[in-house]
């Protein structure tokens, strides 16, 4: 009787576990839907070398100057996923980055963890009026807080005329977790490959790492041929392939 008990218990608790693992990948439509509608983008098939550099949660007053400084030493070009209220508070580095040729794009307004759609829309439209008053540019690329999203979210985000970034999923550096500037960069340069969207951060934290790993990461993708480019121009040249 004992045995039996136990494997229909196990068989219990297999099911479960496949029902939540099938049920926590399928809540959404998933990666091949939306690259296929083009609505949202992780990264692209290519053989030309280009790359795209993206950091969120600044700008930051420090850390934000610090890499725009390395971006200009090596001539890249990098997209910056902005949240609203830090862009009120240091204007002049939303500034800077978009005249240095920078894409900006938006990150909500206060990185709420969880919202309702409306809320949302409603920090989307604040944050991307917030850029506009300051640089005269509208971005139209939006990244959820924490990369996660809904069907909802990306057809609200869709609906305003957003296209949403996400990043490669080899290219989490989770700098925000201050890994060392080795680790960082061992992570980059050891699986960059063509068509790659890296996820940094520069705001939310201290992110001396970060810049720290950018110093050995930049030289060394040039070295071996990369071009950094904003994401805008990653999805174009995509399109016309
Ligand atoms: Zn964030």
């Amino acid at each position: 009787m004992k045995g039996k008990y136990i494997l229909v218990l196990s068989i219990i608790i297999l099911l479960s576990s496949i029902f939540y693992v099938s049920f926590s990948v399928f809540a959404d439509k998933g990666r091949f839907h939306y690259e296929e509608t083009g609505e949202v983008v992780w990264d692209i098939k290519t053989e030309e070398k280009i790359i795209a550099i993206t950091f969120d949660d600044g700008p930051h007053r420090k850390y934000t100057a610090e890499v725009l400084d390395l971006l200009a030493k090596y001539d890249a070009k990098a997209t910056f996923f902005i949240i609203g209220e830090n862009a009120e508070k240091y204007p002049e580095l939303v500034l800077r980055a978009h005249e240095e040729g920078h894409e900006l794009a938006n990150h909500t307004y206060t990185h709420p963890v969880k919202t309702t759609i409306a809320h949302l829309e409603d920090e989307l439209k604040q944050t991307n009026e917030t850029i506009y008053g300051i640089t005269g540019f509208y971005p139209k690329l939006f990244r959820p807080v924490g990369g996660q999203y809904t069907d909802d979210m990306i057809k609200a985000a869709v609906d305003k005329g957003y296209k949403v970034v996400m990043w490669s999923w080899h290219q989490d550096t989770e700098d925000w977790k201050n890994p060392g500037v080795k680790n960082i960069v061992k992570k980059v340069v050891n699986v960059t490959k063509p068509g790659d969207v890296i996820l940094f951060h520069d705001g939310g934290g201290n992110r001396k790492q970060t810049v720290k790993a950018l110093e050995e990461i930049l030289p060394e993708l040039q070295k071996q041929g990369y071009k950094f480019v904003t994401i805008s121009e990653l999805i174009e040249y995509k399109n016309n392939k």
